[in-house]
């Protein structure tokens, strides 16, 4: 199946399971800015992987809205009812703490975020299995800690091919993530941390030469980073 129609099965499934108006607002909430991420989520999240019935294990990288709200319908039912969701055992002390609300980002709605992470955490409490670094999801692909952006935010590598780094919201923007990795994120959690992390995380995927598939970056969020004038270049492809 080509990506046109991946995406065109995959826009069908998302506005069943969420109406077409809430598919419409979400799709549309960041603009160009946002298109070519939606576009790729629509073909390959819905059209590709979340049609397939039987999905038995979800990953969490972090407790984020845009990462953790779908695992919910438009009924706040589990979309994958078999399914277990993977999630560090430090992020789910994070969601959990009473207090999160204070401790969130004030460049984020804070109410918002704390209450729908419990709700949707709540809703697949029995599922969820914590995990720390090095655990193995399948074989040849492990968790390892990317801390930072949120205090138990994680990535997954994978051997083989080029090898692979999935980096959630580790580094998060095409120029400023890898031009100037050492300024502060606003909605980072923990900013020093996620200055560490970046860095290291360019490093190695420099050094290395592993594919990075990372969420928000633009189509088709996935390449190499290459050293450039003291910093670093994302070469999608
Ligand atoms: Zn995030």
């Amino acid at each position: 199946m080509d990506t046109r129609d991946l995406h065109d099965k995959g826009l069908k499934l998302r506005r069943e399971m969420f109406g077409r108006d809430a598919v419409e607002q979400r799709m549309n909430a960041f603009g160009a800015f946002g298109e070519p991420l939606q576009n790729m989520i629509n073909a390959y999240a819905y059209g590709d992987v979340w049609s397939r019935s039987a999905l038995p294990q979800v990953v969490l990288t972090h407790g984020h809205p845009d990462h953790l709200w779908g695992v919910l319908d438009a009924n706040d039912n589990p979309i994958y009812p078999n399914a277990s969701y993977i999630i560090s055992a430090v992020e789910w002390d994070v969601w959990s703490d009473p207090d999160v609300m204070q401790k969130l980002p004030a460049a984020m709605p804070k109410e918002q975020i704390a209450k729908g992470a419990k709700n949707h955490l709540t809703r697949i409490n029995n599922k969820i299995v914590t995990v720390r670094e090095g655990y193995e999801i399948i074989s040849g692909v492990r968790v390892i800690d990317t801390p930072g952006h949120t205090p138990g935010h994680i990535s997954l590598e994978a051997v083989g091919g080029d090898g692979l780094v999935i980096a959630g919201d580790a580094l998060t923007h095409i120029l400023i993530s890898f031009q100037h990795p050492s300024w502060k994120v606003p909605v980072d959690h923990e900013g020093d941390r996620g200055i560490s992390t970046r860095l290291r995380l360019l490093d190695q995927l420099a050094t290395d030469k592993r594919r990075l598939v990372a969420a928000h970056l633009p189509f088709p969020g996935t390449g190499f980073v290459e050293r450039k004038d003291r910093a670093y270049q994302f070469v999608a492809g």
